[in-house]
């Protein structure tokens, strides 16, 4: 069994703050560490669960936060940018994805650090008319090359839009938001093992978990924080303004729709 493991770096159990997500800090390079050590959990629970082969996808802003000589031994990895598609590994074929250190959809009250895409611009995003964020977009993508995504780890809010979107899904919560920038943290060796524990059980679920897919033809609307935002958008085929902050993008599937954003 083939596993992906798509991950971001805002949903990480100990990552609260600006100087934690991007930058030179100090704080940067811990917060490094501590994804790289969540991914290994998760890797080593797929192994368990039976998986023979993990990839996994460092998936945050520039793509390049792993501590690369501390992944695991076993695990293959996809770093940097730019790349020909969002979550391009997909498209070799896998038997499951999980998702790990997800954060909620931009809105999200009493989730760590929720944004969608771009905190600068992005206020809401509809996918199909469904108001989503990234999690429902890495899920369209898995699902999109028949992968089910099987397990979620991220904040409680996190978790919770999983679960709406993804009913049989399994999750791990590594911190409870009591504001966008501050949690209720869980000792980091209990995030750890349940990502491990959980990630072993989960991964059997491949079996009867439909992969999510979105009907074609797809739309995603954008609704831009500032109208100059929307203003700055060309107009071509695929894209077209709904009113002041909105612009939907359309195509056949949504590996079309991400090339017009
Ligand atoms: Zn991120």
């Amino acid at each position: 069994m083939r596993v992906f493991i798509a991950t971001d770096l805002e949903g990480v159990g100990g990552v609260l703050l600006d100087s934690q997500v991007g930058g030179d800090s100090a704080e940067y390079q811990r917060a490094r560490r501590l994804l790289t050590q969540e991914v290994n959990a998760a890797v080593e629970g797929a192994l368990a669960g039976g998986a023979s082969e993990v990839v996994v996808d460092d998936g945050h802003a520039s793509g390049f936060n792993f501590v690369y000589e501390e992944l695991h031994p076993r695990a293959r990895c996809l770093m940097g940018r730019p790349r020909p598609d969002w979550l391009a590994a997909l498209s070799e074929g896998f038997d499951a994805a999980f998702f790990i250190g997800c954060h909620a959809m931009a809105g999200t009250q009493g989730a760590v650090r929720d944004h969608t895409m771009s905190s600068a611009s992005w206020h809401n995003m509809w996918a199909n008319g469904r108001l989503m964020g990234e999690i429902g977009l890495w899920a369209a993508h898995a699902g999109h090359g028949g992968v089910p995504c099987v397990l979620v780890s991220g904040c409680e809010k996190a978790c919770e839009e999983a679960r709406s979107l993804l009913p049989e899904i399994s999750t791990v919560a590594t911190k409870r938001g009591v504001s966008r920038y501050a949690a209720l943290l869980e000792p980091v060796e209990t995030v750890r093992q349940n990502i491990r524990e959980q990630a072993e059980k989960a991964l059997p679920k491949a079996e009867t978990i439909e992969p999510f897919r979105l009907a074609s033809p797809v739309e995603i609307r954008i609704e831009f924080n500032l109208t100059g935002q929307a203003d700055a958008v060309k107009i071509i085929p695929g894209r077209e303004r709904i009113d002041a902050r909105t612009i939907a993008y359309r195509g056949e599937n949504i590996l079309e729709v991400m090339r017009l954003l």
